[in-house]
């Protein structure tokens, strides 16, 4: 055997999943496909719930989090209305979300995992799982084996394959271009503009570095979207003329991104067990990737320590179904997000009756404490 687990992906969810069970002493290696460079400058998630924070504080992986993170409590909602500010470390549970860019945490966690002794081979790419001898089979002809595959390796990866699940699955119809831009936060909170034009958000990644949203038709060309023209409409939506002007700067990574979700079902099957975006999918409206990925690694890794420490198969059994229901409860939020920051354009009858819905929506979370409680919860919560 090479490995009791083997973990296919060094994304978050392999690299928590690796650094808790060399912490129980049992013996895995990672398989990515990427080189650790490409890894470890990667840019996505940046918000991070309690619950992730948690499971990184209590596994000795949270030092650069702690040092580096910001907090962040409060997220604004502006539109024809005006604007609207919610603090939700005063709403629901009291939660907050911690900024921590994914690369950094990524990096973090893979010299941990190497401190641990753990091995990685990067450059290396998985183009089959036997989900029932547990066998890997890589680019280059070669063969690993171990008792256990953990599928980490995303939505684009192999090991789902191995699982023969049911798809769910929902396209929103709706298309964000990501943004990421050289310049400082313009707002203290995440904002959300709803306007005419489309959806605009903005959240804070560093001082130096902001994520920027805005909504664009299906099929559009990234590249189509000058730095200039992307400012302009940042503007337009986020309303600079009302509230005050953006901080400008290089736009360093543009990319379209379409609102789809899907969860399979189940998430194991044989030797293999999914987590993170192989497992499911969601939208990045309300945040929930990363942190759907740390959650089921916990999970996981608690389940194959179990296993395999004191050969209690109960927990690894049930893998699935203790799983699934929180990642349908993150969907569920993730899905009431697209609908309170969408409708359609146009002023035909479904438009004008879809925006007035969207309007007392947020009119309602404005003013009624029981919504913004459950909007608080569900914000952070996984
Ligand atoms: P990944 O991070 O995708 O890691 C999978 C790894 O497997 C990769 O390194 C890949 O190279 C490797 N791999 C793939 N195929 C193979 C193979 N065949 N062999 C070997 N290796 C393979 N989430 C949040 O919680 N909060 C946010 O604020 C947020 N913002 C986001 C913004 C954007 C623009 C995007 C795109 C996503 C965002 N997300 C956010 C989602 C989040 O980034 C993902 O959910 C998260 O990366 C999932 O982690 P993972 O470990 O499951 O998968």
């Amino acid at each position: 055997l090479t490995a009791d687990v083997l973990i296919c992906g060094a994304g978050p969810a392999g690299l928590v999943l690796g650094n808790m069970l060399r912490a129980d002493g049992i013996r895995c290696l990672i398989v990515e496909r990427q080189s650790r460079a490409h890894v470890e400058q990667r840019a996505r998630a940046g918000f991070l719930a309690e619950n992730s924070v948690r499971i990184l504080t209590e596994n000795g992986l949270a030092e650069g989090l702690h040092a580096n993170g910001k907090r962040h409590d409060t997220c604004a909602f502006r539109g024809d209305h005006g604007e609207f500010e919610l603090k939700y470390s005063e709403l629901g549970r009291g939660e907050v979300h911690t900024v921590y860019p994914q690369q950094d945490l990524v990096r973090d966690l893979i010299a941990q995992f190497i401190d641990r002794g753990g091995e990685i081979r990067f450059d290396t790419t998985v183009v089959k799982v036997d989900p029932h001898d547990a066998v890997l089979v890589l680019d280059d002809g070669t063969t690993l084996s171990g008792r256990f595959v953990a599928g980490c390796d995303g939505q684009h990866g192999v090991s789902r394959q191995a699982v023969p699940a049911k798809v769910l699955q929902r396209d929103h119809g709706v298309t964000w271009l990501a943004l990421l831009a050289e310049a400082p936060p313009s707002m203290a909170a995440v904002t959300y503009a709803i306007h005419p034009n489309g959806f605009a958000g903005h959240m804070a990644r560093t001082q130096k570095i902001t994520r920027y949203y805005l909504q664009v038709p299906q099929g559009t060309d990234a590249t189509t979207w000058s730095d200039e023209k992307v400012w302009a409409e940042l503007h337009t939506r986020l309303r600079a003329h009302q509230y005050g002007s953006l901080k400008t700067g290089m736009i360093i990574e543009r990319r379209v991104v379409d609102m789809t979700s899907h969860v399979l079902e189940p998430i194991q099957h044989g030797c293999v067990f999914l987590a993170g975006d192989s497992a499911s999918l969601i939208s990045p409206s309300a945040a929930k990737g990363a942190n759907l990925a740390l959650m089921a690694a916990e999970v996981l890794a608690k389940a194959l320590a179990r296993q395999i420490n004191s050969g209690d198969s109960q927990r690894l059994t049930h893998y699935s179904a203790a799983v699934l229901p929180r990642i349908w409860r993150a969907q569920e939020f993730s899905h009431w997000m697209i609908n309170l920051l969408h409708s359609p354009a146009g002023d035909d009858g479904h438009a004008l009756f879809m925006r007035s819905l969207q309007r007392a929506r947020l009119e309602s979370l404005r003013d009624n404490r029981a919504h913004q409680d459950y909007f608080a919860e569900n914000y952070i919560g996984i």
